[in-house]
């Protein structure tokens, strides 16, 4: 396959090979965030790569930041620390004003500012969105009071900005199921009425629960039209599944690397393991999973690029990668048989890092709900 993105990849992996498997190793075991990594992929403009040159970002395609993040994963490397960066800022894009794009575009290409944190998961709603109870309420015309809590909330700690989704309608005023809810973008420096706890989780994800008690926001910080934020965050989930679905594609390369490599040095019963079919046979499948998930990936972006409706690709594309990436993560582990547990082999940490996929951002059963209904036009189940 020709692949014009044949540069940006292996400078890309150049960038990666200076954060090694130790480098993850010792953060991992701390639950540290990976500071000088994100910095680095900052530096290189990666990060803004999703920005256009007028704001002075990168101007790339989707396809380019999804073969950053691939590559990333296939590194060995872990994109969670910073991938939210690449994507959120274009609700700010698509439907911020002129003023707001002008204040916090610039910034966030630069590095100055972080836009890491997207507070739409709520404990006591979860994936059913429309229940959430986080209230924004209006306080004269300068302002909105916020009171209410997020759970997942991934990042928190490290970024200046978060994208926040909240009720402005009751419910039951509201004159659309999906109206009522509006997008605000919180500055988290200021940190009065703002409480971030961090949540420990298998892996070294910084996700945190954030409080917001009487947390007053600037008017001026409403993105678009008070009510619409709903639409405004589905328009944003497209960019968001092609990006996680091609680390997931990353990871599974990076796995089905391994397994190869260490099939063919592997020494046992006088003949290296991967020379019988009951170890080369899952190498294989995981491979041609892999694949056929990456077509899956190419096609979503190629739509999206072409400014084409790409929920049905872009859905597909994030469950296939991720059970590839699953898949892969598995067999790895088999081929290696108890140095898959190991630490230093980084093996049980991907594997615990790609396990995610399948339940955030979003879980299988709410994408397989979505084929069913918008594609194949079976009955609404929710
Ligand atoms: C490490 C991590 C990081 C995250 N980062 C963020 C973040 O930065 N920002 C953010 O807003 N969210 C974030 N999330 C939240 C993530 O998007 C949700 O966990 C995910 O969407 C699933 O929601 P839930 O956990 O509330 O599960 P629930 O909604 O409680 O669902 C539990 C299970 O039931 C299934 N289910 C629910 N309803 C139905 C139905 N009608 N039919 C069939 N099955 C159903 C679900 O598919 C799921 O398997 C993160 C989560 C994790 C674990």
């Amino acid at each position: 396959m020709s692949d014009d993105l044949q540069p940006i990849r292996e400078s890309v992996r150049a960038l990666c090979a200076k954060f090694p498997g130790e480098y993850w190793r010792a953060l991992d075991r701390e639950r540290a965030y990976p500071a000088d990594f994100v910095k680095a992929l900052t530096d290189a403009g990666y990060l803004a790569a999703l920005i256009p040159e007028d704001y002075g970002g990168s101007g790339l395609t989707i396809r380019a930041a999804s073969a950053i993040l691939e590559e990333v994963h296939a590194s060995g490397c872990n994109g969670a620390a910073c991938h939210a960066q690449m994507y959120t800022m274009g609700t700010i894009l698509r439907h911020g004003s002129p003023e707001q794009k002008k204040k916090y575009l610039p910034g966030i290409a630069k590095g100055e500012l972080r836009l890491q944190a997207f507070g739409v998961t709520e404990p006591t709603s979860g994936t059913d969105t429309l229940s959430l109870r986080t209230i924004a309420k209006k306080d004269g015309n300068s302002a909105y009071v916020i009171n209410g809590q997020k759970i997942w909330t991934s990042r928190a700690e490290y970024s200046d900005l978060m994208l926040l989704l909240a009720r402005t309608t009751p419910r039951e005023q509201a004159k659309k199921r999906t109206e009522g809810l509006s997008v605000f973008l919180v500055d988290m420096r200021n940190t009065k009425g703002l409480t971030i706890k961090p949540i420990r989780t298998m892996m070294n994800h910084a996700t945190t629960e954030v409080f917001f008690d009487n947390l007053c926001v600037p008017a001026e910080n409403l993105i678009g039209e008070e009510g619409q934020g709903f639409r405004y965050i589905l328009s944003g989930m497209n960019a968001e599944r092609i990006l996680i679905a091609s680390e997931c594609i990353g990871d599974a390369k990076w796995f089905i690397g391994k397994a190869s490599a260490y099939a063919k040095e592997r020494n046992l019963f006088g003949r290296a393991i991967g020379q019988n079919q009951g170890v080369q046979f899952p190498i294989a499948r995981a491979h041609m999973q892999m694949r056929a998930a990456e077509l899956m990936v190419h096609e979503a972006a190629q739509l999206y690029e072409a400014g084409e409706d790409c929920g049905e690709e872009a859905n597909m594309a994030k469950q296939l990668a991720a059970e590839a990436s699953w898949a892969a993560a598995d067999m790895c582990v088999q081929t290696h048989g108890g140095f898959g547990f190991a630490e230093e082999f980084d093996i049980e940490r991907k594997f615990r890092e790609t396990r995610l996929y399948t339940v955030a951002p979003i879980s299988t059963n709410m994408v397989l709900s979505y084929i069913a209904e918008h594609v194949l036009g079976l009955p609404r189940s929710y």
